[in-house]
């Protein structure tokens, strides 16, 4: 067995432990394994230890590496858990079957558009900036569920849930916290929150899926 293998398990125990420990159905917390900066050999393993569903950040790494591998395994679910430019919209709806990144007008009129244009559903979650930091990609939480009313009524888009990235410096609890009560306020199901640190207490707050990267693969 490879290390990313082995960790692979681990971090399946630990969701495990920690749905248990929240009172959760077992199961009820999704893996997306971050993938970003590994290449295809590195990813393999991974997929051959039974993981389908992978997060890379970034749209042109990641059609470098994984058209070929949905070639080989189609029942993969990709997500794009990196900030989306309108431009690279058509790439992103072509190759992604989750965006959760999605965090402003502009981005949710080019994914309109183009998921009418190709034919293709990826399913779309919001981007919330719970720690309002400047450098961070996400909607303004005060403007989060409004955004996701406009997301339907005026781009015909069915959002199914929110996503965060904590403030590195902070304890997460009150972000994950928050995110929750937006996907409540805003009628939302699916809510991506905790990574390698603190996927662990994003399960306790309610996190459907959580988004391990390092834990899995290694440093980057
Ligand atoms: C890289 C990344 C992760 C994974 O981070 P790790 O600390 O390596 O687990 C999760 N979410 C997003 C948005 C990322 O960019």
């Amino acid at each position: 067995m490879t290390d990313s293998v082995t960790n692979l398990d681990a971090i399946r125990r630990r969701i495990a432990a920690a749905e248990a420990q929240a009172g959760r159905p077992a199961g009820a917390v999704t893996l997306v394994a971050v993938s970003k900066t590994f290449d295809a050999d590195a990813i393999r393993p991974v997929i051959g230890a039974g993981q389908r569903v992978f997060g890379e950040n970034r749209v042109q790494e990641a059609r470098a590496k994984w058209p070929g591998l949905k070639a080989d395994w189609p029942d993969i679910e990709l997500h794009l858990i990196g900030p989306l430019q309108s431009n690279k919209a058509m790439e992103a709806v072509a190759l992604f079957d989750v965006i959760e990144t999605v965090d402003r007008e502009k981005i949710a009129g080019a994914i309109a558009a183009e998921m009418r244009a190709q034919g293709r559903k990826p399913k779309l979650y919001v981007q919330v900036n719970t720690g309002l930091e400047e450098q961070k990609a996400g909607i303004d939480p005060r403007e989060a569920v409004a955004f996701v009313e406009r997301c339907r009524s005026v781009h015909g888009l069915a959002v199914e849930g929110l996503m965060a990235i904590p403030p590195a410096d902070e304890n997460p609890g009150p972000h994950f916290a928050l995110l929750e009560k937006l996907a409540r306020q805003a009628g939302l199901e699916k809510l991506s929150m905790g990574m390698s640190g603190d996927f662990e207490t994003a399960v306790a707050f309610g996190a459907t899926s959580v988004r391990v990267g390092s834990a899995i693969f290694g440093g980057r």
